[in-house]
């Protein structure tokens, strides 16, 4: 399995994203976990209740994939979606869950995000389903995600926040950073549309399915297809 961080990188990753997240309001108080599969079959994962902004490397907790905790303290309870991730796809080594305001505000109202509006909701991002709410904490919630984990790049959690997973715990974030600006953008599209009357312009099928065509010419087998509003 070459690729995979070694504990240390892992260790340094996962601060380093605590910080990028905090930092872009994608987190408050103690929300949110970040967790890298390394070398050995090990996750290191953000330990329950501190705050990603204020992380060091030694508060993480290694665990085996089945939520044996072999050191650090206690991990977060949402633990479970991060080795249901791991447990059902080997090509994912990182996943990045935080509750980012403008996404999760579309899961509020029932909405996920796969009518992409600029080629980026295509190529980085794909399809963002919502996953229908579930207790926090409860083994729903990796039951809910389990069906999206081949195919897509991360998923919606109603009324809760976003998971994003990748080959590494930074594709996992550029995931999330690329979601959470998509959202953005569809909000303000909304906004301008509801204010000048003019309708969005949705991409059309045609030049959807050359997007993915481009996709797949990336390498990206992965990210769904896209859903055309006009169709
Ligand atoms: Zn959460």
């Amino acid at each position: 399995m070459a690729g995979l961080f070694t504990e240390d990188q892992a260790r340094k990753a996962i601060v380093d994203i605590g910080k990028r997240v905090y930092l872009r309001k994608y987190v408050g108080a103690n929300d949110g976990n970040i967790s890298c599969r390394i070398s050995g079959d090990r996750i290191v994962v953000t330990p329950t209740g501190v705050s990603k902004g204020y992380m060091t490397e030694e508060m993480m907790v290694v665990m085996k994939p089945d939520g044996t905790v072999l050191s650090g303290g206690k991990p977060s309870s949402e633990v479970k979606m991060h080795l249901r991730a791991y447990q059902d796809n080997p090509d994912i080594n990182g996943v990045v869950h935080v509750h980012p305001p403008v996404a999760t505000a579309f899961s509020t109202i029932g909405m996920g995000l796969d009518e992409p509006l600029v080629a980026e909701g295509v190529l980085v991002t794909g399809n963002i389903p919502l996953v229908s709410y579930a207790k926090p904490g409860s083994y729903e919630v990796p039951d809910g995600i389990a069906p999206y984990l081949k195919e897509y790049h991360g998923v919606l959690l109603e009324r809760h926040g976003a998971l994003t997973w990748g080959s590494d715990v930074y594709q996992a974030l550029y995931r999330m950073e690329a979601m959470e600006h998509q959202a953005e953008i569809l909000k303000n599209a909304l906004e301008l549309s509801r204010l000048t009357g003019k309708k969005i312009r949705y991409f059309t099928r045609s030049q959807l399915n050359d997007l993915v065509d481009i996709r797949k010419q990336m390498g990206i087998e992965t990210g769904g297809i896209p859903k055309c509003p006009d169709e």
